[in-house]
């Protein structure tokens, strides 16, 4: 598990079929494409040469660019050397060690230290994950900068914000492992400010920007706090469950019956929402399941988080027709509302997902479905019962906005 996997987990802390699936090393793209749904996920083998031929560029010469960038993003003075401490060691823990052993040294040094491609250890749900940060530098006053060269350009002083955004949260994780590792050495100063090295332009030039990301920070330690242990969601699954595509000779060609598959994968639980989208292999196979059963998730977490108790579009129209009189009458769509929109619902979940993503697609979801003015019904109709009333309010309005981007489908 990797920081970007990590931020991606953090994202949707209450899907356990992730959790679990990145912990056991599954190729979660190789049992999307068995299942027949594969994602369009990933950075592809041009981003990734470009990628390294980039970074490679921006440390030549003992990182002397990337130290003369850095030090120019915040206003100091250029050092006249930076140590660059070796920190090969056999396997993940040998590293994190000599990682610990370097930070340790040149915060006590008191000079200028880069170190390449560190290696940190982050305790998550009860397990150690081991982290990769580009860089790491150690200043003179004791402070540890987390360094991530991308390969994304910023155009004219910008870069594409959710690209920042995705790096932010990946450097939060980061910025999460040397503050444990400062608190366990008791010394140095991890700064909540990370330094985002990309193309300048159109250019192979490097370039870079200071990046806050305290927001990242405590949304991430929030997250990771609610992450079910691997062990307790193990528990709970069928004897005999395997995530194995049972590989043929050749070693690439699955012979495991796809229904097994989805059978072992569809017994771990879920928690879809149109952001996994772009951060999860299996979206396509959960969004398609969560379409199956009409649940709400795949409306967005915002629209979720109104919905309560009402787990399924069914149930929300239900509520809705019960509750608001013959609303539905109203719109000229006939009298069978239910199953009009129900349909709808079904048809338009891609769009929906889209226009999900875009409210949810900020740090962690902080994507909101009518925050709060439910101006458009009468609150005394419900007496006392607030919570009745906010729940068909909500109800009310996703109904006719899914029965408005149905018509419009048709139209
Ligand atoms: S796509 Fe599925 S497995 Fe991946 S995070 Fe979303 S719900 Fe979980």
């Amino acid at each position: 598990m990797d920081a970007r996997t990590l931020a991606a987990l953090a994202a949707n802390p209450g899907c356990g079929r992730r959790a679990l699936l990145d912990a056991a090393g599954v190729d979660k793209g190789a049992v999307a494409e068995h299942l027949g749904r594969p994602a369009p996920f990933g950075q592809s083998q041009f981003s990734i040469v470009r990628g390294n031929a980039f970074e490679a560029r921006v440390k030549a010469d003992g990182c002397a660019e990337l130290l003369r960038l850095l030090c120019e993003r915040l206003g100091l003075p250029a050092p006249d050397e930076a140590a660059l401490p070796d920190l090969s060691a056999v396997g993940p823990a040998g590293r994190a060690e000599r990682t610990r052993q370097a930070l340790e040294e040149a915060t006590a040094a008191g000079g200028w230290s880069l170190l390449d491609h560190p290696m940190l250890r982050l305790e998550v749900a009860g397990s150690a994950v081991h982290l990769e940060p580009d860089a790491v530098v150690v200043r003179p006053d004791g402070r540890w900068t987390v360094v991530e060269i991308k390969s994304f350009p910023i155009l004219d002083g910008c870069a594409d914000p959710a690209k920042v955004g995705a790096a932010a949260r990946q450097s939060a994780v980061y910025v999460l492992a040397l503050r444990a590792l400062a608190e366990r050495i008791g010394r140095g100063e991890p700064e909540h400010t990370v330094v985002l090295v990309c193309p300048k332009d159109f250019s192979n030039l490097p370039t870079c920007a200071a990046v806050d990301v305290r927001k990242q920070l405590s949304v991430t330690v929030r997250q990771l706090t609610r992450l079910t242990r691997v062990e307790d969601i193990v528990s709970e699954l069928p004897e005999g469950t395997t995530f194995d595509l049972a590989l043929d000779d050749d070693r690439r060609t699955p012979r495991r019956p796809v229904e097994e598959l989805a059978a072992a994968v569809d017994a771990v639980p879920a928690a879809y929402a149109p952001d996994c989208l772009s951060v999860c292999e299996l979206a396509f196979h959960c969004r398609a399941r969560a379409h199956e059963c009409g649940a709400v998730e795949a409306l967005g977490r915002g629209v979720r988080g109104e919905l309560g108790a009402l787990a399924s579009v069914d149930e929300v129209l239900a509520a809705a027709a019960a509750g608001l009189g013959g609303a539905w009458q109203a719109d000229g769509e006939g009298s069978a509302p239910a199953e009009h929109v129900s349909g709808g619902g079904c048809g338009v979940g891609g769009g929906t997902d889209a226009h999900g993503y875009a409210e949810d697609g900020g740090d962690f979801g902080g994507g909101d479905f009518g925050g709060g003015d439910f101006s458009g019904g009468d609150r005394r109709d419900f007496g006392d019962d607030a919570v009745t009333w906010r729940l068909r309010e909500a109800a009310r309005l996703r109904a006719e906005a899914l029965a408005g981007t149905a018509a419009g489908g048709r139209a």
